[in-house]
């Protein structure tokens, strides 16, 4: 590769893209420098406002086994095979996310996982430094000035690269939009999110299906639950941030001490109550976190600075998949830096590949939250599900279901989408006045199916 003399790299942010990337990076014979705004989380414990536990899938798996640390991830993880539907009448469903157990998608721990890809990243040779906020760049004279917040000390840094790896509120995006106006836009949800934890159980098991990512869908808001390692689960309540008028809808306007949020709870989330047994104090001491969507004309600068991950396309989180696609940046791009001839190239390359990829895991990220909260219970839409399968079943290399396209395969996320909203068709024209599948005609479906979805590489 041309324009790389001295093959060295400078990341900005070591949080999960981050680190990953310093092992890909550094296990192709790249000199790595990380700087991260955080202490050392092996030190002084995990310092985040964000969610505590991720959904894991095979896009995540893939880039794990790349960089060969899967099995350590794993040996944590808690498996979740399907979506545990809780009514308001205390009534429980398992909806399964696919056909057995080897389509699953897997809890893990964002301190656990972070610290076993910051050990991994040190051993394969990158040097990583704490307490480093990115503060302003100078893309032409090649100086980053980078702040010590525990002390404001400025540290200034040569470097012939950067690559953003800084998360939803990059620095390094913000100079590239200082810099060269690369077209920068967020839509903010209105809605926000708030973590609570159930505790394990008193003979110290979990208090409830372990096996699960947990669901409570209330129309416009929910909560969900995922469980950890250590027994416990992480719940997340999604609301608005303002009742529609007149919907008599919660919202983090309307519910803002612990006594609102116990009276919401007894109502809405029953048999979640007596399970968080420091609801009130949970409440008030999180925040609520922000949710929004961020698009961005230009990924890099040149061979001066390119972003990935959340810093290049921030998504709201109800697929489950913007770490899992900030992991698949990270093998895309090392991809690229070993096929093209230059920097600037492999940059070029990367954002041809994946911008459309991201905006489709974006678009159907939003989709999914009202799939989540308003849909998962809905007579109409479990009809659908049930052709789905029938139809995969028939037709399995054609018809795969949309969750397992995104979720358990690899295919590109502008392909799953554009082949979902074909079988979002077919599954509502088939099923349009019908209470059950008697009285489908299988083959006139069957050739629908053939005519409008070719076969799909890697289905089974
Ligand atoms: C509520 C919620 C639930 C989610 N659930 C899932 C899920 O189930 N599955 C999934 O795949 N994804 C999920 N996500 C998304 C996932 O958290 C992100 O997509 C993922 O963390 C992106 O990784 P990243 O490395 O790009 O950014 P981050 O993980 O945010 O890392 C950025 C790093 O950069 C550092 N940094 C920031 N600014 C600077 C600076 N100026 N200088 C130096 N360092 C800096 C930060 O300290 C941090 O370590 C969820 C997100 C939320 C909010």
């Amino acid at each position: 590769m041309d324009g790389d003399r001295h093959r060295e790299l400078t990341l900005i942010g070591a949080g999960l893209a981050g680190s990953l990337l310093a092992i890909l990076l550094s296990q192709r014979g790249w000199k790595v420098t990380v700087y991260e705004r955080r202490g050392d989380p092996r030190i002084k414990g995990y310092e985040s406002g964000r969610s505590i536990n991720l959904a894991l899938a095979e896009r995540g798996r893939h880039a794990l086994r790349t960089a060969g640390v899967d099995e350590a991830v794993m040996a944590q993880a808690v498996m979740m095979r399907g979506r545990m539907i809780h009514g308001l009448d205390g009534s429980l469903q398992l909806q399964p996310y696919g056909r057995d157990d080897s389509e699953v998608i897997w809890s893990v721990h964002r301190a656990d996982l972070n610290i076993t890809l910051l050990q991994a990243a040190e051993r394969a040779g990158a040097t990583i430094h704490f307490h480093r906020r990115l503060h302003t760049v100078d893309f032409d004279a090649g100086y980053a000035r980078l702040i010590d917040d525990r002390d404001d000390q400025p540290q200034d840094i040569r470097f012939s690269t950067l690559i953003g790896s800084d998360g939803a509120g990059s620095a390094l995006r913000a100079e590239m939009v200082r810099r060269a106006g690369i077209g920068e836009r967020t839509e903010f949800l209105d809605h926000s999110y708030k973590e609570l934890t159930i505790p394990p159980a008193d003979d110290g098991g979990f208090r409830i299906e372990p096996n699960a990512l947990h669901i409570w869908p209330r129309g416009r808001y929910m909560c969900i639950a995922l469980p950890n390692d250590e027994r416990t689960f992480t719940v997340t309540l999604f609301l608005p941030n303002h009742a529609a008028p007149g919907s008599g809808d919660p919202s983090f306007a309307s519910v803002r001490s612990g006594t609102e949020v116990r009276a919401l709870f007894a109502r809405d989330f029953p048999d979640a109550l007596p399970l968080i047994p420091d609801l009130e104090q949970d409440w008030e001491h999180h925040p609520p976190g922000l949710l929004g969507t961020l698009y961005l004309d230009r990924w890099h600068l040149g061979a001066r600075a390119v972003v990935l991950g959340d810093a290049a396309h921030a998504m709201v989180p109800f697929h489950g998949q913007g770490m899992n696609c900030a992991f698949e940046d990270c093998v895309a791009l090392a991809d690229a830096m070993d096929r093209e001839a230059s920097l600037a190239q492999a940059f070029a390359a990367f954002e041809q590949e994946r911008k459309p990829n991201a905006a489709a895991i974006q678009a159907m990220a939003l989709e999914n939250y009202i799939e989540m909260r308003d849909r998962v219970d809905d007579p109409a839409f479990l009809l659908q599900r049930e052709l789905e399968r029938a139809l995969q079943h028939r037709h399995p290399t054609r018809f795969v279901p949309h969750y397992t396209m995104v979720t358990f395969m690899r295919t590109p996320y502008a392909v799953a989408l554009e082949r979902s909203e074909i079988q979002r068709e077919l599954l509502v024209e088939a099923t349009q006045g019908r209470r059950d599948l008697s009285g489908i005609d299988w083959e006139a479906l069957g050739r629908r199916v053939h005519e409008r979805l070719p076969v799909l590489e890697g289905a089974h």
